[in-house]
């Protein structure tokens, strides 16, 4: 069974309304409990680009110009790609 683009979008509903606590939720790919939420953009703004993958298998989502919640972990757009911290790896994005 694979995970749908819809299988993540609900996946990273329960993520986002969590922040800044932790969901504790599965990874509808591959069930591990480590999945992670970052978020770049601009300082002085609330909207950006959110990365939703898990740390496991490497598959996640990207989705643009979302609003960040409060307590967020955000990178600064800014700074050259690699400098921005947390490191997000190099997932594959799933469709
Ligand atoms: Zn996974």
């Amino acid at each position: 069974m694979t995970a749908t683009y819809e299988d993540w979008l609900d996946v990273y509903d329960v993520v986002y309304d969590a922040v800044p606590g932790n969901a504790d939720v599965a990874c509808p790919n591959c069930g591990h409990h480590t999945l992670r939420l970052v978020f770049t953009a601009d300082p002085d703004r609330d909207v950006g680009y959110g990365s939703f993958w898990c740390d496991t298998c490497l598959l996640g989502v990207g989705l643009s110009r979302v609003v960040i919640p409060d307590g967020a972990i955000v990178r600064d757009r800014r700074l050259p790609p690699e400098e921005r911290v947390p490191k997000v790896p190099n997932f594959r994005l799933v469709n």
